[in-house]
């Protein structure tokens, strides 16, 4: 190596690499995530500036990514053959950031090793997390419109400086050696890195080429290198090329589910949003469904590089079922969750996903035998939504099933258009009764009137109906009544010969009355002759606006 000089990294460097060695400890595996995000980046370079000028490709387009590793030397190489930097880039990029607020960033930090963790997680760590597992790294690059000449050596300790020399470097791109720290030695291990590249680049469309050793009949040992990732995301491919089967096997690699997705959805969006999304419905609920902090969203990529598990910002609770990959050109790489909070794309991306995932259940539902699966798993799930998504209770409200006097069956398979459909003439309203189970909604002496008049009355029966219905107010222009509550008004069902009966006998039984007060005193409000019951002699009925029984039991659950 000649003209060899030394630089100071620029303080902003400093400060980042003092702060990422000290407080992402127990994170240390992403520097795999940003060297090889960084070589694709490099590959994805060449091959756009290579449409222009095909031969930068020289003797070489095939363009991949390779991992070596030496327990022995304790070291890990990184090579690409992408775009590859001359002496200034390199000075340049790995000596500076140069994104713009990086200094007024730097500012904000305090010196608390926790708080400053978290922000160095919504800065990104890029090439310097190498350090955050070498006590050196040593670069080797050449640009690719530059002569074999031209090659150049970074080197340093990360500890405030690097130097720079010329070098002769026959191939084009980056080859990146980390050093490893005595306590980062585990990270020269075959196993672990296939495991890290499978986590972190399968989905990457490049080839991740790792070094296989097998012994040949006369035990010499043989080296050939494998590609370790399966080099193609599979959302990127148009849905006409992609199987039932492979959908179905991805499924099971997104969602660690080992069975059968029920269904799924794929598009590829361009436009004011650009994303690709691949939703999945699950044939089963999993354990900790109902449970606050249970791992839920979508794996988040964004051009095609993995960012994170589990991204919940993307769909609603009561969609909190579906799983899949969302895809986007919308948000930058260096996105974390604490800054997916503050992105206002991130609302846009929701409410699209959030049709997409509501489209699927609609789609599902034309096949009543899946949608009855799907229902019985994450029905309750689902009957949250009119609660939390005002603007799309319709569409939520379409999807609901119940179970209903006119089957008496307890199995929730009823939508409200069915239920409107059969609606008597004259009739104005959607009936249901709340009860705690289903026998006891069955039998439920509110029902008599209904069933006398052959007016359909929905049974709720889980518990979450109450606060459901408190939040459905309207469907098909027809509101709700709670059969248990307030004045029974059949509307037109009744005919004008049935009201003066009832007003007469009302009349006449007016010391009934009065002596049935008397005796509840305080235990009631009002005593009232009804025309509700066919059989029972008398129930009891709570005012118009009263909460139910059940979301008084919520209410008492939640201690208040
Ligand atoms: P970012 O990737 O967000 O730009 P990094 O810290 O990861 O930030 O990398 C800094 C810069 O160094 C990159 O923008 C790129 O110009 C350069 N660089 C890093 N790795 C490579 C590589 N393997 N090949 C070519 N250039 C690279
Ligand atoms: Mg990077």
């Amino acid at each position: 190596a000649t003209h060899t000089e030394t630089h100071g990294f620029q303080t902003e460097v400093k400060q980042l690499l003092h702060l990422m060695i000290h407080s992402l400890y127990s994170n240390r595996e992403i520097f795999l995530r940003e060297l090889v995000s960084n070589a694709a980046d490099a590959c994805d370079k060449l091959r756009y500036q290579a449409l222009d000028n095909d031969a930068l490709y020289g003797s070489d387009s095939e363009l991949r990514i390779e991992i070596e590793h030496d327990a022995e030397a304790k070291t890990i190489t990184l090579r690409d053959n992408g775009i590859g930097m001359s002496r200034d880039d390199v000075v340049a990029n790995l000596g500076t950031i140069a994104r713009s607020g990086t200094a007024e960033f730097m500012k904000n930090l305090s010196g608390d090793q926790q708080k400053d963790s978290r922000l160095i997680g919504q800065f990104g760590v890029g090439f310097y997390s190498g350090f955050i597992v070498a006590d050196e790294i040593t670069v080797r690059t050449r640009r690719a419109d530059l002569g074999a000449d031209q090659g150049v050596e970074w080197t340093s300790r990360g500890e405030g400086e690097f130097s720079v020399a010329d070098i002769e470097r026959a191939e084009r791109g980056t080859e990146i050696v980390l050093h490893l720290k005595d306590d980062a030695i585990e990270f020269a291990d075959d196993h672990r890195l296939r495991n890290l590249v499978t986590k972190y680049s399968d989905h990457i469309e490049l080839p991740v080429r790792m070094k296989r050793v097998e012994k040949d009949e006369e035990g010499n040992e043989q080296v050939h290198w494998e590609t370790a990732n399966s080099a193609t995301a599979l959302w990127v491919r148009s849905k006409s090329e992609v199987s039932d089967e492979e959908y179905k096997n991805f499924y099971k690699h997104v969602s660690h589910d080992f069975s059968d997705p029920l269904s799924w959805s794929h598009n590829k969006v361009e436009g004011k949003l650009e994303y690709t999304s691949l939703l999945f419905v699950p044939g089963r609920a999993p354990f900790d469904l109902y449970q606050r902090d249970a791992a839920r969203g979508l794996k988040l990529y964004v051009q095609r590089v993995f960012i994170m598990d589990d991204a919940e910002q993307f769909l609603p609770l009561y969609l909190r079922f579906i799983k899949g990959v969302l895809d986007t050109n919308d948000l930058s790489l260096n996105v974390s969750r604490e800054l997916l909070q503050q992105d206002p794309q991130v609302d846009k991306l929701k409410s699209a996903l959030t049709k997409r995932g509501l489209d699927m259940l609609k789609k599902l539902a034309k096949d009543p035998e899946q949608y009855q699966t799907f229902w019985n798993q994450f029905g309750s799930v689902l009957k949250e939504g009119p609660a939390e998504d005002f603007a799309n209770r319709e569409k939520i409200a379409e999807l609901l099933r119940f179970s209903t006097t006119e089957t008496d069956s307890a199995t929730q398979d009823q939508s409200l258009a069915q239920y409107v459909e059969r609606m008597k003439e004259g009739q104005s309203k959607i009936y249901y009764l709340v009860a705690d189970s289903f026998n006891a909604a069955k039998s439920s002496p509110h029902l008599e009137i209904f069933r006398k008049k052959g007016i359909e009355v929905l049974l709720l029966t889980d518990r979450i109906d109450e606060w459901l219905m408190s939040h459905l107010t309207e469907f098909d222009g027809k509101s709700f009544a709670d059969v248990a509550k307030g004045d029974l008004d059949l509307g037109d069902v009744e005919n004008e010969e049935e009201k003066k009966a009832q007003e007469e006998t009302a009349k006449a039984k007016e010391d009934l009355v009065k002596r049935v007060k008397e005796a509840l005193a305080e235990n009631v409000q009002e005593v009232r002759i009804t025309h509700r019951l066919t059989d029972s002699p008398a129930c009891v009925v709570l005012p118009e606006h009263e909460m139910g029984y059940q979301m008084r039991k919520m209410m008492e659950a939640a201690g208040q």
